[in-house]
């Protein structure tokens, strides 16, 4: 069990984890709202999130907005011409 300090922990050095595991716990949430790059895998949330959503609170306090080209890849990779792991 988590407790207020472990959060406020996780909240003020923004570990990881912390939000990956937020996510696993809510597929749904990280489907249909989460970005992830197919070169870096980076991770941040659509940036056409609404702040309604569930978890956007959340999801925007911990992840970077993060959009991807059509190829799926951030603009860091996009513009590096990195190509997307295809194998
Ligand atoms: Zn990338």
């Amino acid at each position: 069990m988590r407790c207020a300090a472990y959060d406020d922990y996780v909240t003020r050095y923004k570990r990881p984890t912390a939000v990956e595991d937020y996510l696993t716990g809510y597929p749904d949430v990280a489907r249909r709202w989460i970005n992830r790059c197919v070169s870096c895998g980076r991770v941040g949330f659509k940036p056409d999130m609404p702040d309604d959503a569930r978890g956007a609170h959340y999801i925007k306090h911990e992840l970077e907005p993060l959009n991807l080209d059509d190829a799926g890849q951030c603009s860091v990779c996009a513009s590096a011409g990195a190509r997307p792991r295809s194998t």
